[in-house]
């Protein structure tokens, strides 16, 4: 063989300081990062400015959100109220004290409101893998009319966003929440 050796270069996974082991040849990282069970999450909470590894972040958000309005919890497989302000538009449930944290979210839009629901995670394996099934019962007009919209497959964010969602999201029309300030949907979130 002629030409030099190219030398693989080795990296560290980016996530090395919170306790991530793993190298890679360069570029690879980049693929381990999203998957990478200690990637850095923030705090959804409105103004707080906390970020750390998954689970650090579930037993943090009980610990300093538990008495806010926007907090309840949820029992897997179950399906519980979830009560979405039209103003203040989000509402985390969790399931233990430091246990996997979902955000359900309305955005208002020309027809009506959109309504996602996010596991706060990483994409790791076993990580925050959950199903959902939402339902919407409208209180305008005489007869009850449910709206219910399912997904397999929750999706999971490390970066809280308040930007209007492009997929994945449930639609209620306004015709549907009349003028009350908040819609009551209910929400059943299993393991999958
Ligand atoms: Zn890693
Ligand atoms: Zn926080």
């Amino acid at each position: 063989m002629d030409g030099g050796e190219v030398e693989a270069v080795i990296v560290p996974c980016p996530y090395v300081n919170f306790g991530c082991t793993e190298k890679f040849t360069y570029g690879e990282e980049l693929v381990h990062e999203r998957k990478c069970r200690f990637a850095v999450c923030r705090c959804p909470a409105p103004y707080c400015r906390y970020s750390g590894v998954y689970k650090d972040l579930y037993s943090h958000f009980s610990a300093n959100h538990n008495d806010e309005d926007y907090y309840a919890k949820f029992v897997c497989g179950s399906f519980t109220g979830a009560r979405l302000s039209i103003n203040e538009k989000i509402l985390f449930l969790q399931e233990s004290a430091d246990g996997p944290l979902v955000a359900v979210q309305c955005f208002a839009v020309e027809e009506g409101f959109y309504v996602t629901v996010n596991c706060i995670a990483p994409s790791s394996p076993g990580v925050g893998e959950f199903s959902y099934h939402l339902s919407y019962t409208t209180p305008v007009g005489g007869r009850k009319r449910t709206m219910t919209f399912k997904q397999s497959e929750m999706n999971r964010i490390q970066r809280f966003s308040s930007e209007t969602p492009e997929k994945d999201f449930m639609f209620v029309p306004y015709d549907f929440v009349g003028d009350t300030d908040s819609m009551k949907m209910e929400i059943c979130i299993n393991r999958r």
